[in-house]
């Protein structure tokens, strides 16, 4: 974290308002919540910044929000453009809207995790520091499974993402689909690394926070 951005992160965490909901999302609770705790984050902060975290949900057809159809690129993108919201919000001394901005995206950097290869091919060290804001692109490589046991790999030392949704026509040749690797739930994808991707979201999240 710059020194000169500390001050307004002390902005972030601490919540002025009132909250009314429940916690109910894995990107909040298994995520988010644990890292910004341990960040001295303010609950209601987390609250706030975890609801608007999960509430990108809604877009499910932005595939860059979420990572999906090998648009890592454009996620990049969204993660500089809401990191630069972020800052001038709290120049703005506008502090619930700097909170929206940082969890839609905490959003985004998480679903990375899930839905590439990152976790599955240990390629994690490619979305480290400020790698994750300038210098991913939207893949060309071949997503091709290889499973061997529990050994899961998709033929590439790049990072690729799955396509969402759709009809299988909509899927472009040696590519892979979002079902085959995502691991974002439990057990519902029981056998995918679905508590390693969760670890490497959670140092994701504390990394972006540290770009801001
Ligand atoms: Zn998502």
């Amino acid at each position: 974290m710059k020194i000169k951005n500390a001050i307004l992160i002390t902005m972030l965490m601490f919540f002025v308002g009132e909250s009314n909901a429940f916690w109910p999302w894995i990107h909040t609770g298994k995520i988010t919540r644990p890292v910004l705790e341990q960040e001295g984050f303010e609950s209601e902060a987390i609250w706030y910044i975890g609801t608007a975290n999960s509430l990108v949900d809604i877009h499910q057809f932005s595939p860059q929000l979420h990572a999906d159809d090998n648009m890592l690129g454009d996620a990049s993108f969204e993660l500089r453009e809401r990191r630069k919201s972020v800052i001038e919000k709290l120049k703005a001394c506008d502090g619930d809207a700097a909170r929206e901005h940082f969890g839609q995206a905490l959003h985004t950097v998480q679903d990375i995790y899930s839905h590439s290869n990152a976790v599955d091919d240990g390629l994690e060290g490619l979305l480290s520091g400020d790698l994750i804001l300038n210098h991913l692109s939207n893949s060309t490589a071949d997503c091709i499974p290889i499973l061997l046991g529990v050994i899961r790999s998709f033929n590439s030392s790049e990072l690729v993402t799955g396509y969402f949704g759709g009809q299988p026509d909509d899927v472009p040749f040696q590519t892979c689909t979002h079902t085959i690797l995502n691991k974002d739930g439990f057990p519902s994808n029981d056998g995918l690394p679905h508590f390693e991707a969760v670890q490497a979201a959670k140092a994701g999240t504390l990394n972006y926070l540290n770009l801001i």
